[in-house]
């Protein structure tokens, strides 16, 4: 038997972080928080979530930030709006 195992993206949540300055172009509201799960699945059936990636892009500059280089603003502004 051929068992068809592997991993995909999830869902994929965007929240925009309206008060946060970006610490490269200094613009306030452009940052976007980008989160997504992975999922290892079987045939195709999601059987559980492998880990969880966020990062941050800017629409001014078009920098990302991952988690390791988010500001405490940034976090901060993750942690209230939940
Ligand atoms: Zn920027």
């Amino acid at each position: 038997m051929i068992l068809f195992f592997g991993t995909k993206s999830g869902k994929k949540e965007a929240k925009t972080l309206h008060h946060v300055a970006c610490p490269h172009c200094h613009q306030t509201g452009t940052l976007t928080v980008v989160r997504q799960s992975n999922q290892a699945h079987v045939f195709w059936i999601p059987v559980f979530t492998i880990n969880n990636t966020s990062y941050a892009e800017c629409s001014h500059c078009k920098r990302v930030y991952y988690k390791e280089e988010f500001t405490p603003e940034m976090e901060q502004a993750l942690i209230s709006s939940k």
